[in-house]
C-alpha cells in the first residue's frame, strides 16, 4: 500500500509537515490508528517499534499526547498492514496484554480511502481551541468575501485582518516577558510560521521612529492568488497593522511593498 498513501508535497524546499490528522490511501482496510493510554513514554515507543516491525506492519504517523489533568499520556500510531499477516485485533490484543499499556484500542473507521483520528477531539494549541482549515475552505472564505462583496469584502478583510491582529497580540503577549521587546518580534515570527500563517524572515523595527518593515514568504492569503497588478493581502495587512498599533500604542499604517500575487517572490510590508 506504501505506494497507494498519498502524501502532501505542496511547496518545494520547505520542511512540510503533514500534520497527521487524516490519510488518504486507496485501501483503508490496511491502515489503522492504534491508541495506547501509557504512563511509560520511552518504554512504549522502544517495544512500539520493535513489535509493529517483528508483525511485518509499518509505522506511517506518530504521536504522543502530554499527560495532564490527571489523565495518561496516549501514542497515536498510524499503521500500515499492507505487507503484515497479522490482523489489526491481533495487535489490539498485544498492546492490551502489556505491562506499560493501560489500555489500546484500535479505531473503527468505515471511510473506504481514508483513515482518521476521529478520537482525539477538541484541537488544542498553547491551551487554546484550534481548528484546521484545508485550502479547500480557507480559499472559500478569502477569496468568496472578495468575490462576492468587491472592495466592501477588501475592506471588510482589512478590518477584521485589525482586529484579529489586536486579539492575537494580547495572546502572544503571554509569551513574551516585555510587550514592547525584541522577543515579542520573535514571537510574531514563530506564531506565524508555526500555525502554518506564512514564513516571515526579516522583520525591522527601528523603535525610535515607530516604522517597521517585514518580509514574508508564502502568506496563506497572498498564495491564493496570482497574476494580480495590485498587492493581494487585506486579512493578513489588517493583523499586521493589529500587531504594530499595539506594539507601538499608536495607530499605524501599513503599506505593502512587494507581492507574491504580484510576481515578487515575497511579501514586503512597511
Ligand atoms: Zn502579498
Amino acid at each position: 500500500m506504501g505506494k497507494g498513501l498519498k502524501v502532501a508535497s505542496l511547496h518545494q524546499n520547505n520542511f512540510v509537515l503533514d500534520l497527521g490528522r487524516m490519510f488518504s490511501t486507496t485501501n483503508a482496510k490496511k491502515l489503522h490508528v492504534l491508541v495506547i493510554k501509557t504512563d511509560y513514554g520511552v518504554e512504549l515507543l522502544k517495544k512500539l517499534s520493535e513489535s509493529i516491525s517483528d508483525f511485518g506492519a509499518r509505522i506511517v504517523h506518530l504521536q504522543f499526547t502530554t499527560a495532564r489533568h490527571g489523565q495518561h499520556a496516549e501514542c497515536i500510531a498510524f499503521i500500515d498492514l499492507a505487507n503484515s499477516k497479522t490482523s489489526s485485533r491481533n495487535i489490539e490484543k498485544f498492546f492490551k496484554k502489556l505491562r506499560i499499556a493501560k489500555s489500546a484500542q484500535i479505531l473503527s473507521h468505515n471511510v473506504d480511502k481514508l483513515v482518521g483520528n476521529n478520537h482525539h477531539f477538541p484541537l488544542e494549541i498553547l491551551g487554546e481551541r484550534a481548528v484546521i482549515f484545508g485550502k479547500d475552505v480557507y480559499a472559500a472564505i478569502f477569496k468568496g468575501i472578495r468575490d462576492e462583496f468587491g472592495t466592501a469584502g477588501e475592506t471588510f478583510l482589512y478590518y477584521l485582518g485589525v482586529e484579529s491582529g489586536i486579539e492575537s497580540y494580547m495572546f502572544i503577549s503571554e509569551f513574551v516577558r516585555k510587550r514592547k521587546s525584541e522577543d515579542f518580534i520573535k514571537a510574531i515570527k514563530t506564531f506565524t510560521k508555526s500555525l502554518g500563517w506564512g514564513d516571515i524572515k526579516e522583520i525591522y523595527v527601528n523603535k525610535d521612529v515607530g516604522n517597521a518593515v517585514i518580509d514574508v514568504y508564502n502568506n496563506f492569503e497572498c498564495s491564493l492568488s496570482e497574476g494580480s497588478k495590485i498587492p493581494y493581502s487585506r486579512f493578513y495587512k489588517g493583523m499586521l497593522t493589529g500587531y504594530f498599533t499595539q506594539y507601538f500604542h499608536e495607530e499605524v499604517k501599513v503599506e505593502k511593498l512587494k507581492c507574491i500575487a504580484m510576481g515578487d517572490t515575497y511579501c514586503k510590508f512597511r
